[in-house]
């Protein structure tokens, strides 16, 4: 089902832009708690925001009496973009089995460590294709520390055919699930000025068209209206303009209508928004900055930007590194391990090198030199039981006795055994057999509770 764009002559974009601008300006929000219909008549809209009181009032909404059908409306669009990311983040397309099993498991590992909240809005996607080295914003919390822009790779030859070999390689290893790749990390897309042809070939390649997010949004208006066009056309359904102060927020607003930016979200990255500052990248050096009330905007807790858990390419240099989202620390200042990491000079060079580092990944206990619990977990006792419990999730030992998992557990926290040791050991202290350990350390591993943090940072 579609949504619709309007409901009861309100459109919903219009309604999406009164919200977005709810959390980017403060004396908005104020004005729009005091005055509503004079905050509609200054934005041009010809209806009233108590329609959708509920969507911007967190007061009123705790005790709406029903939602009216505006409300439920948008909800309901809201849902469908959250739909969306949920199957971004399934595993269907993705073909290689090995592949598969390491990303399972890594959305298994990064919802224990970092809980749901932030575990679902991670998508793990399949691959990150930067086309520049460096980025010409310069963002105080770069969540990924991009440096400054040095270089940019131009649509030329040879370059527009390795980048077609590029992709299509990615495209027969991965499976379909490489269509929820994209075009920039620590880049901004519109530095190029070919970006919107490597877009057209990746829709030709992978069947979809990648999602952008850019800082620039205001850089050519005419360029940014021309790739949304084109990008709508050939279906795809959500764009991001990352908004960097609330100058450029309304200068935005100025310049594209509210009908224009429907399908794009206006990411409120001032400070004066609602919205906190992830702790990672060039924002954890940065802990200390406030906002003009004088309150910390970078959040406390380790955090990530990191969405992938895949296949970070610079095509500039041909490094590719295997990433995977965690939370930033001294040892992961970006935010992802680097579980891999090599240099390709052509698409026949990077499929076999990722087709040897997926032939290569511990996909199970057997193959861990070590079995070790994970550093988010800790091991506690509940009603005689032993219960593995991280700050956000806890995995219980259903149907297996007390003392041979109490047993387990010890020997995972000593981690100094493989994993035929730990079940040899484990039989003769616990009498539980070998293959029910073994059985038992695979579902561990497989829920991420084991360890298995690459032991360098690159
Ligand atoms: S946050 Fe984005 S736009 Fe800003 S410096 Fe980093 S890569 Fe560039």
């Amino acid at each position: 089902m579609q949504t619709p764009t309007e409901v009861a002559h309100i459109p919903l974009y219009e309604v999406k832009r009164l919200l977005e601008r709810a959390v980017a300006e403060p004396a908005f929000r104020e004005k729009l708690q005091d005055n509503p219909a004079q905050v509609a008549s200054e934005c041009g809209f010809d209806w009233d925001p108590n329609e959708v009181r509920a969507l911007w009032d967190q007061q009123y909404a705790a005790t709406e009496p029903a939602a009216t059908p505006v409300v439920t409306a948008f909800r309901e669009r809201v849902q469908g973009l959250l739909s969306m990311r949920d199957s971004m983040r399934s595993g269907e397309g993705a073909h290689h089995p090995a592949y598969h099993k390491w990303r399972e498991r890594q959305k298994h590992r990064f919802l224990l460590e970092m809980g749901q909240g932030k575990a679902h809005a991670i998508i793990h996607a399949p691959m990150a294709l930067e086309l520049n080295k460096g980025c010409s914003v310069g963002c105080w919390f770069c969540g990924v520390s991009a440096p400054k822009l040095s270089e940019i790779w131009a649509y030329d030859e040879p370059n527009s055919a390795h980048w077609r070999s590029t992709l299509t390689t990615l495209k027969e290893i991965l499976g379909p699930i490489a269509r929820w790749g994209f075009c920039y990390w620590a880049t901004d897309p519109l530095d190029n000025p070919d970006y919107e042809k490597f877009c057209s070939d990746f829709h030709e390649i992978t069947g979809q068209f990648p999602q952008t997010t850019t800082a620039l949004s205001l850089r050519d208006p005419q360029r940014t209206r021309k790739l949304l066009q084109l990008s709508e056309e050939k279906g795809c359904r959500i764009n991001r303009f990352s908004i960097l102060t609330l100058k450029n927020f309304l200068a935005v607003h100025q310049e594209y209508s509210a009908r224009e930016l429907a399908h794009v979200e206006c990411i409120p990255q001032n400070i004066e928004s609602s919205m906190k500052y992830t702790k990672a990248g060039k924002a954890q050096d940065r802990q200390d900055r406030t906002d003009r009330a004088g309150n910390l905007v970078v959040t406390e807790e380790g955090g990530t930007i990191a969405c992938v858990s895949g296949f970070l390419i610079n095509m500039v240099d041909g490094l590719i590194r295997m990433i995977t989202p965690c939370a930033a620390s001294s040892k992961w200042p970006l935010g992802y391990w680097v579980v891999r990491e090599g240099r390709f000079a052509s698409a026949e060079e990077l499929g076999r090198l990722v087709l040897s580092w997926l032939d290569s990944l511990a996909n199970s206990i057997v193959q861990l030199p070590f079995v070790r619990l994970s550093p988010a977990m800790r091991v506690m006792e509940e009603e005689g039981q032993v219960v593995l419990v991280s700050d956000y999730g806890r995995v219980s030992f259903r149907g297996i006795p007390a003392q041979s998992a109490r047993q387990v557990v010890s020997l995972l926290v000593d981690g100094k055994h493989t994993a035929e040791e730990l079940a040899l050991l484990n039989l003769y202290t616990s009498g539980m057999s070998e293959t029910e350990t073994l059985a038992l350390l695979e579902r561990l591993f497989d829920l991420g509770c084991l360890d298995e943090e690459p032991v360098v940072a690159a």
